[in-house]
């Protein structure tokens, strides 16, 4: 048996015991996994990202009072946490980390991938962010500053990557198509037109 097994079976065990106990309800259980499952990720993130790229009016409010603006799209943060967004520009790169655990910003970008949580990107982030940009083949100008964000249980971080060169006639879905969750995690740029991740 995998580990992977094992977890599954002690779930599951947890499962019948919290329901036979009458702790938890079976519904409450399918609405919890299909949160998790359905209607948290980076595409809600994403959705976000090319809505600001398209409309300024929205961007303004995105910057100036982020967890409300997202709320208006639909997107409920889970834990009450508040949201910062930061906009990368030619002349500032922002990068988001939790150097103490792995808050993330569950509502526009669902649960952080394992490097997130990795204590290397961790301790690195914070103390060598142009170091951690390069090996995600991030290059940055020596001229522009690079700024850290660390998350914690009340603020969580989003990164408004830089709009891709030659999108301008393209529409909100298209440009949803090039926000990556890393992308507003700040350790790379959005995709160019042609996908590729840009360096
Ligand atoms: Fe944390």
């Amino acid at each position: 048996m995998t580990s992977d097994d094992e977890v599954a079976l002690r779930v599951r065990a947890l499962e019948s015991l919290l329901l036979e106990k009458g702790l938890v309800e079976a519904p409450a259980i399918d609405e919890i996994i299909d949160l998790f499952e359905n209607r948290l990720g980076p595409q809600n993130g994403a959705r976000v990202v090319a809505r600001a790229w398209s409309d300024p009016a929205f961007k303004d409010r995105l910057l100036s009072n982020p967890t409300d603006a997202i709320v208006e799209l639909g997107f409920e943060a889970v834990q009450g946490e508040d949201m910062v967004v930061v906009e990368n520009t030619a002349a500032v790169h922002n990068i988001v980390v939790c150097t103490l655990c792995s808050c993330f910003p569950w509502a526009t970008m669902g649960l952080p991938p394992v490097w997130y949580k990795s204590a290397p990107y961790r301790a690195r982030a914070a103390s060598d962010p142009r170091g951690v940009l390069v090996e995600f083949g991030t290059n940055i100008a020596a001229e522009a500053e690079v700024r850290v964000w660390d998350s914690n249980a009340e603020l969580r971080y989003m990164v408004l990557p830089e709009r891709p060169a030659g999108t301008d006639g393209m529409s909100e879905d298209e440009l949803m198509a090039l926000v990556t969750r890393d992308s507003m995690i700040g350790v790379t740029r959005a995709l160019d037109v042609g996908g590729e991740v840009a360096p």
